[in-house]
């Protein structure tokens, strides 16, 4: 044996020997899936070399026709899945077969995990870009043996029998490509049956743009769906398609196929998945759509032709106008390509605002599962922000729990004499219908859109106005409202304090509170609450100033706010006499800060409520041993 021939035994990363514990121990359904993972990692291979060959001179076997050959051995039971595609460098094998590089791999192992124990788990093993352990779901012992497409490398052998370790040697002889022999268990031999193997194939990877030979026999039908005329395609097909290209078992919630000449020649079949993986707690997705010109790989999973907030459409997209033999550095600053990603782009917005026009219901399952990254697109993408806006949804005052409209519904529903859109946000409906925010709206009939998560706040201040309407934050406080159907002036038999008086109380407790609020002032909006806060910054709603606060715990300063008083409400009433009548000092501080605290845990912006824990006994205390009861 030359010393380059020497066996190296390797250890699996100890994350590998995790996925492996969990692909050979737990995932025992529809093993047939290492069909399809192997097949598509064959592909993926075969991609990259089509692609290679345009933009490379020096290239390993350069003539070798690019296909994928399972050759099985029913006697020995022995499995074979070769390809001549772009094969792996030393480096490339311990990188890629014995590490795995995921961002936040203790969490991705957790939810393997937990996926593994769910049923029909072992669909998603491709997407956890774990698929080629998959093999040793029905393999006894795995054998690589693969050689690089460039001409410095030589042939490589890999074997394991999926314990904790791997042996590497080096190999002569070698063509471009890589071998996968599988051994199968005793309890897999099922496989070992070309029948079963051809069905297998058709069920999983009939799409394949490679032609796959069983035992010499070839049994895919190798089409570019993308390129056919939409009327010729059934549906099952498109959701075949689906399945293929995104590696995935679900059905999608929507598909859209679509063909131009001009600007640009394109061709491009788009899905929506149903379901997001990043809400399953993995990292960011990587896109999902490949890019090609006239069929062909230019850059698979590519990050330039749709924006980053798109991340979860699957799909591919074709053109003939790119140059075939561009090289994916370039891709970035390429002005055809930044032409298409606009085409692309507005034509998949406007679609999901068809769907929302002819298909509510479905466009809703689509906004639970993917709304987060529109949101995320009207924040960040200025580009697309104005037409992202129709498409959001929040539920609001003026819809059943859980229903939602649009903002266009919103303001075809806007009172006469409305100008603004208004929007609060907080932790749930039944919080937001029973604070002091929405008092004055529900007396005036005003539709409100109610946000539950931090970001729509930023969503909607970003927009800042839609339809010309401004978008405003309900907890603003000089709100200019439309009056109220009935008469404001305080009527006989409601007792309120005079406006001197009022103010007279006003000044006299911001003195009490000092710098902690901008103002106190006279509320023309409470109607049942003594009192709330009222944000002083047009630019910046309480809400938000709870998300910074949150996000930067101690640094930032307090937006500004100012407190607003109900001089209606007997408690105000009865302080300013108790206040005129010389009560003790301390007591009326107390009530004044208790009154501003309330509100602050409305309005979301209390950080330690344990702070009130005492004098809240303190009040309690006054209130039974005073002499009325
Ligand atoms: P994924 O395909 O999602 O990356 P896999 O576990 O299926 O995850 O494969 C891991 C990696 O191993 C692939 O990304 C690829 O780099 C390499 N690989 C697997 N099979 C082949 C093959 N037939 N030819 C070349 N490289 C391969
Ligand atoms: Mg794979």
């Amino acid at each position: 044996m030359s010393d380059s021939e020497k066996k190296h035994i390797h250890s699996f990363q100890a994350e590998v020997k995790q996925v492996l514990d969990i692909v050979i121990h737990s995932l025992y359904t529809n093993r047939e899936i290492f069909v399809r993972e192997l097949i598509s990692n064959a592909a993926d291979a075969l991609e990259k070399m089509r692609h290679e060959k345009l933009v490379n001179e020096s290239i390993a076997d350069k003539d070798l026709p690019l296909e994928i050959h399972i050759d099985v051995d029913e006697d020995a039971k022995h499995i074979c899945i070769s390809d001549s595609g772009v094969g792996m460098t030393e480096d490339e094998i311990q990188e890629n077969l014995g590490t795995i590089a995921h961002s936040g791999t203790r969490e991705f192992l957790k939810r393997l995990k937990e996926a593994s124990s769910s049923n029909g788990g072992v669909q998603l093993i491709g997407q956890f870009g774990v698929g080629f352990y998959s093999a040793f779901m029905v393999s006894h012992e795995v054998t690589v043996e693969t050689r690089s497409f460039k001409t410095d490398a030589h042939g490589m052998q890999w074997t394991s029998d999926g314990g904790g370790q791997y042996a590497l040697t080096a190999k002569d002889g070698l063509a471009r490509g890589t071998k996968i022999t599988l051994s199968l268990r005793d309890d897999a031999h099922e496989f070992a049956d070309v029948e079963r193997l051809k069905d297998t194939v058709k069920k999983y990877s009939n799409f394949v743009p490679f032609p796959i030979q069983i035992n010499g026999e070839k049994v895919n039908t190798i089409q570019a769906l993308w390129t056919r005329n939409k009327n010729d395609i059934t549906g099952e097909e498109y959701t075949e398609f689906y399945k293929f290209i995104a590696n995935a078992n679900d059905d999608p919630i929507f598909h859209m196929h679509f063909s131009a000449d001009v600007p640009l020649m394109v061709n491009a079949l788009l899905y929506v998945p149903a379901t997001n993986m990043e809400m399953f707690g993995f990292g960011k997705m990587d896109p999902g759509v490949n890019l090609y010109c006239r069929k062909v790989l230019i850059q698979q999973e590519s990050n330039v032709i749709l924006p980053d907030w798109l991340r979860f459409v699957k799909g591919v997209v074709d053109s003939e106008d790119l140059p075939l033999n561009i090289s994916r550095e370039t891709l970035q600053d390429n002005a055809l390509i930044r032409k298409l990603r606009k085409v692309i782009t507005s034509r998949f917005i406007k679609f999901l605002g068809e769907q929302f026009k002819t298909n509510r219901e479905k466009y809703s399952e689509f906004w639970k599962t993917f709304g987060l990254f529109l949101k995320q697109g009207a924040v960040e993408d200025f580009e697309y922000r104005q037409e992202i806006a129709p498409l959001l949804l929040f539920e609001s005052s003026s819809t059943e729990n859980g229903e939602t409209a649009s903002l266009s519904e919103y303001v075809s529903r806007m009172r006469a004499g409305q100008d603004k859109i208004f929007y609060i946000n907080g932790p749930s409906r039944e919080a937001l219908q029973n604070g002091p925010y929405m008092e004055a709206f529900a007396k005036r009939g005003i539709e409100v859109l109610y946000l539950y998560e931090p970001i729509d706040d930023f969503v909607l201040s970003s927009l800042h106005e839609f339809e010309g309407k401004t978008l405003t934050s309900a907890d603003q406080g000089d709100l200019d409202l439309p009056d109220a159907p009935e008469a404001e002036e305080p009527s006989e038999k409601t007792p309120s304090l005079s406006k001197d008086d009022g103010e007279i109380l006003c000044g006299w407790m911001k003195g009490l509170l000092g710098d902690k609020v901008t103002a106190v002032r006279d509320s023309k909006r409470l109607v049942e609450s003594p009192a709330m806060i009222v944000s002083s910054d047009s630019m910046m709603s309480a809400s938000m100033q709870r998300v910074m606060q949150a996000m930067q715990k101690d640094m930032l300063p307090l937006g500004k706010h100012s407190l607003e008083i109900n001089l209606k409400h007997p408690i105000l009433i009865q302080l300013f006499q108790l206040k005129n009548q010389g009560g003790s000092e301390s007591f009326l501080k107390m009530i004044v800060d208790h009154i501003y605290d309330n509100a602050m845990i409305e309005a979301g912006l209390m950080d330690d409520p344990r702070t009130m824990v005492k004098r809240n006994y303190d009040i309690l205390e006054k209130a039974i041993t005073a002499k009325e009861f």
